[in-house]
């Protein structure tokens, strides 16, 4: 049995501020009956306050984003060494917001896999076809370039903690919701994608989990799908209520 995992993806969202208030929310909510495990990932300037905030509790975190250099001449960039001293346990990588405003290739969303996992931070692997891949019959080769290139070079061993979320792109942010067919489909052909690439063992544990407009009102039926892992959350993730809903859901 898969334990199922909600994170949530706060993107450029909350100052310092708001983070304590949200966290502190959060906290009032999550409680021994939660069943999920429940990750923020908050910007970089929220995360060493994020640490202090959960020092004493079961949700964890992780960041948005990271290079795939230990330190050196990249400015603005933030490296995995950068992220541990923080207390990161997770690293989303891969998000459509990454591939498609800031152009990241399958190329450099493995090498940033690769460091990740190296040093011990759980990726969170985002994949996911546009509207116009999905309108022209290629979701599933998509999604499986995507998963193939994103993890090339890298071992059954070295994945036993990389979660993969897909997130259909013309789901993200626009209150379009897959159906639970749609994204089940899709969970169903990526975990037999994993059984053919590494074994039938790590398709069985290895997590996937839904994005896309997930909410309180669908996060129920989402979840009750059999390959339906767990949710990555944008929009909903910025209220504690909304938020706490969907963990609820996957109870
Ligand atoms: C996301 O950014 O990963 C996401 C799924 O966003 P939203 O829930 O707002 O669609």
């Amino acid at each position: 049995m898969r334990k199922k995992i909600i994170a949530g993806n706060w993107k450029m969202n909350n100052d310092i501020s708001a983070t304590i208030s949200l966290i502190t929310e959060l906290k009032k909510g999550i409680t021994e009956n939660t069943k999920a495990t429940v990750i923020v990932c908050p910007p970089f300037t929220s995360l060493e306050t994020t640490q202090t905030l959960l020092k004493d509790s079961i949700i964890k975190f992780g960041a948005q984003n990271m290079y795939y250099e230990d330190s050196g001449a990249f400015t603005g960039e933030i490296s995995p060494l950068m992220l541990k001293s923080v207390g990161c346990e997770y690293v989303i990588l891969g998000h459509s917001e990454r591939r498609t405003i800031f152009q990241e290739s399958d190329s450099l969303i493995n090498k940033k896999i690769k460091t990740a996992i190296k040093h011990e931070l759980k990726p969170i692997f985002c994949i996911g076809e546009t509207l116009e891949q999905r309108e022209k019959g290629i979701t599933f080769e998509v999604c499986e370039r995507q998963v193939k290139n994103g993890l090339e070079g890298i071992s059954e061993s070295e994945l036993s903690h990389l979660i993969i979320a897909y997130e259909p792109v013309w789901a993200i942010g626009t209150g379009k919701t897959a159906t639970s067919e749609q994204a089940e489909e899709v969970h169903s052909f990526v975990r037999k994608l994993i059984e053919k690439m590494y074994s039938k063992n790590l398709a069985e544990k290895i997590v996937i989990q839904y994005g896309g407009s997930v909410k309180p009102e669908n996060a129920k039926e989402l979840l009750s799908q059999p390959n339906i892992d767990g949710a990555l959350v944008g929009g909903a993730c910025l209220k504690a209520d909304s938020f706490l809903k969907i963990i609820d859901a996957a109870n």
